[in-house]
Parts: C-alpha cells; sequence; structure tokens
C-alpha cells in the first residue's frame, strides 16, 4: 500500500509514520465495510493532515486582534522569511568576520534600541511573564517588590501577576487600596527592603468610578527603580489606542524598566522584551535564571524583522479604513446572497482582545450568516473562526487581510453549499 507514488511523496513530506496511520486507518474503514479494498490508497491520500504538525493556519474572523486562543499576532512576511531563513544552521552566537562566539541576540537588541532610544539596553525573554519573573529575581529576590493593590492582575488562564512574582523568592509590599492609591502610599512603604516599584497596566480590565492610581512620573524620586509592566508591547504611541501605554513614552517619564510582550501590539512573535536602565538589563542578562528564559533563534529572527520590516499584519488590521472594511463585507455578502446564502453586511465592533485596550472598540464590518455555520466553517479548509451574535454567526473583515477575502468565500460556500438556510 505505501508504494502509491502520492503516499510515498507524503511520505517524504510528513514522516512515515503518518502516512501509515493514513492506511491503517483506511483498512479499518474496510473491515467496517465502508470502503472497498480498491479504495484504500484514495482514502488515506485525502485523510493525511496538510502539515507534520497539527497546527494549522485559522482565518481569524472574531474580530478580537490580539486573540490569544487563535496565537495572538499574525507575524508578517518578513518575520516569517527571517525565521525560514534561520531555520538551518545560522550564525544566531558566531561573528562570520571574525570566526569566534559573538553575543546572541545582537541583531535583536539593535533594533530595539533604535526603536526605543529612550531605552539604554534591552533583552528578549520568552515572554512578558519571563521578562518579570526575570525582573523580579534579578532586582528583587529576597527583597520587597512594591505594588498597588489596584494593579495585582490575573493575567489568564489563572494564572497571575502577584503569585509569579512571589514565586521567585520577592515578597509584595501592597499598597493602597483595588480603587485607590496615592504617591503617599508608595512613598510609606519604600524603604532599605525595596527592590523596586513595580506598575502593572491593568491590560484586561477597567475600574471606573472612585478611582485614583500613580502614574510612573509620578514615582521616580523615590530613590528605587521604577519598573513598568506596560503589557502589550507597543513601542511608541500609538493614537488609535490613546488610553495604551508604550515603551518611548514610559521610559520617557521616568520608568528604568519596562517589560511588555512580543505577540500582542508589537505584531511579532511570541516574547518578553526588558527595555531601559543600562545597569538593570545587565543585571538581569547576567542571572543565571536568563539562561532558562532565552528564546530560540526563531524568535530572535521574526521579532528582528518585526522590528525593521514593513507595517505587520496587526498594525495593517488596526489602521484599517472602517470604510472599506464595510465595503468588503458587502462584497461577501454580495457574493453569498447571489449564491443563495442567507448572508448580509452589518456594522461591527472589533477589539484589541485580552492583549490591551480593554473597552476600546473599533468600528468594523462583518457578514452576518446563520448560525448554524459556525461549525462546519471551524471545520473547513482553512478554518474559520467568527463570533456569535444573538443567534448570528458574524464574520468581522477587520482581522483578515484584504487578500484572503477570496479564500473566504469559498469557505463559506463549501461549508454551505445549500446556503439559503
Ligand atoms: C499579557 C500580559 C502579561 C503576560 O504576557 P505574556 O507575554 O503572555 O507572558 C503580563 N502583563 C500584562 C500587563 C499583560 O497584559
Amino acid at each position: 500500500m505505501l508504494a502509491d507514488p502520492r503516499l510515498v511523496a507524503a511520505a517524504g513530506r510528513l514522516g512515515r509514520a503518518t502516512v501509515k496511520e493514513a492506511v491503517a486507518r483506511a483498512q479499518s474503514r474496510v473491515r467496517e465495510g465502508v470502503l472497498g479494498p480498491e479504495e484504500v490508497a484514495d482514502a488515506a491520500v485525502a485523510a493525511l493532515p496538510p502539515y507534520a504538525a497539527s497546527l494549522r493556519p485559522v482565518l481569524n474572523m472574531t474580530g478580537v486582534l490580539v486573540h490569544t486562543n487563535l496565537g495572538r499576532a499574525p507575524l508578517s512576511p518578513a518575520a516569517v522569511e527571517a525565521a525560514v531563513a534561520a531555520a538551518g544552521y545560522t550564525d544566531v552566537e558566531f561573528d562570520l568576520e571574525a570566526g569566534v562566539r559573538a553575543r546572541r541576540g545582537r541583531g535583536v537588541v539593535c533594533a530595539l534600541t533604535r526603536a526605543v532610544p529612550a531605552a539604554g539596553d534591552a533583552h528578549v525573554v520568552n515572554n512578558n511573564a519571563a521578562a518579570l519573573v526575570l525582573a523580579a529575581t534579578a532586582l528583587a529576590a529576597g527583597r520587597e517588590i512594591v505594588i498597588s493593590r489596584g494593579e495585582l492582575v490575573e493575567i489568564g488562564d489563572g494564572f497571575r501577576i502577584p503569585d509569579l512574582l512571589v514565586s521567585t523568592g520577592a515578597s509584595l509590599r501592597e499598597v493602597g487600596t483595588t480603587n485607590r492609591t496615592s504617591r503617599t502610599d508608595y512613598a510609606a512603604a519604600v524603604g532599605p527592603r525595596t527592590g523596586f516599584v513595580l506598575k502593572v497596566h491593568p491590560s484586561n480590565f477597567r475600574i471606573e468610578g472612585f478611582t485614583g492610581s500613580v502614574g510612573v512620573a509620578a514615582l521616580t524620586g523615590l530613590g528605587v527603580p521604577v519598573v513598568a509592566d506596560i503589557g502589550s508591547g507597543l513601542l511608541a504611541r500609538e493614537p488609535l489606542l490613546p488610553g495604551e501605554p508604550d515603551a518611548a513614552t514610559t521610559l520617557a517619564a521616568g520608568a528604568d524598566l519596562v517589560t511588555a510582550s512580543g505577540d500582542k501590539l508589537l505584531g511579532g512573535p511570541q516574547a518578553g522584551l526588558l527595555l531601559g536602565r543600562r545597569d538593570l538589563v545587565e543585571r538581569c542578562r547576567r542571572h543565571p535564571l536568563a539562561r532558562a528564559l532565552r528564546v530560540d533563534k526563531l524568535t530572535l529572527a521574526a521579532l528582528e524583522a518585526t522590528l525593521r520590516g514593513p507595517e505587520c499584519p496587526l498594525h495593517r488590521a488596526l489602521r484599517a479604513d472602517p470604510v472599506a472594511l464595510r465595503e468588503r463585507a458587502e462584497a461577501l455578502a454580495r457574493e453569498l446572497a447571489a449564491a443563495g446564502a442567507d448572508a448580509r453586511a452589518v456594522p461591527a465592533e472589533a477589539t484589541v482582545g485580552g492583549g490591551g485596550a480593554p473597552g476600546t472598540r473599533l468600528p468594523s464590518a462583518a457578514v452576518s450568516l446563520p448560525g448554524a455555520l459556525a461549525a462546519p466553517l471551524r471545520m473547513g479548509d482553512p478554518p474559520v473562526v467568527g463570533r456569535i451574535e444573538g443567534g448570528r454567526l458574524l464574520l468581522d473583515v477587520r482581522t483578515v487581510p484584504a487578500e484572503r477575502d477570496g479564500d473566504v468565500l469559498r469557505a463559506v460556500l463549501r461549508a454551505a453549499p445549500w446556503a439559503a438556510g
């Protein structure tokens, strides 16, 4: 059976074990009487997975730009190319000119300090949680981290920043209350045991009403470093997201160290950034734990290309013109309706997502379809993931590049050939 040329080719691409499994499944369907013996090869070929790994590319039409369940930021073609180029042997820690060992990550550090001149130095780890753990360990283990009670954040899936910090051996010195913390609260708590003051951006919730918090600028001058977890990874101010902190502004306001994610609003691969004062970044980089949190060459390549390369897909989606979005949704709905589908274009609101800017709504447009299409579309090829609202399936076009509209159209037509709903 494995002699079928299509299966031989598939074994070369996907591995023998995967092909054998597909054949074995087809053979068991012959035993069940579902297939004829002559149909085994065809059935096995049809059942082969498209990739050697089980992760599949998905069309995100949820309208959530940074969707953690869907892999957060989509990489730019430049980042993908750079990662592919670095996939084999590469000069990640080697100076080709001198023929000696070189510093790992030098290219990305250079790109980061160029993008954020206020940062004296930069270091990259696996994610923002790792950046926080490294900063806490290198700068505050056995000492205290002063933090507002309003900033004790759960980041998702049961993971909580306070637990993460305490796991390093630092202790938390909580100040203020859930809704209000003043500079005096911080000043009273700072002392000889303080490692640093930590500001955490409440990136996935908002407290409204009788509230008060202290900005980074007001925390300088307490005689201890100010570390700011800005969350989303905006390097500079984004006019569309006025409430979202960015690294350049936060450092200019006086933060000594900023931590952020690489795969939220920065639009790159999963990574954690540490940006700021040279001596503090160096203490983090030199700490033994840094070795356990170091990033892969693929991440270094993709991150550097995101920083140096053309506008990334996430920023294109963020800045997409609402009029153009409406026109795309209308064109899709028109074609689907012409094919007999119960489809119409509707106004929608996209969000940045758990990655940041809670409460920010981006005007968008969606194709509204019968809710029953949600499951077949998710299981289609490529899978299309939308959101259900009032029993209808909304496919928000903001989170899909315009050049994929043809794929969306074909996917919906395949999922619903009866379409009329
Ligand atoms: C998302 C987030 C984190 C966690 O970042 P990861 O890169 O997912 O580890 C930490 N702090 C804030 C404020 C965040 O928004």
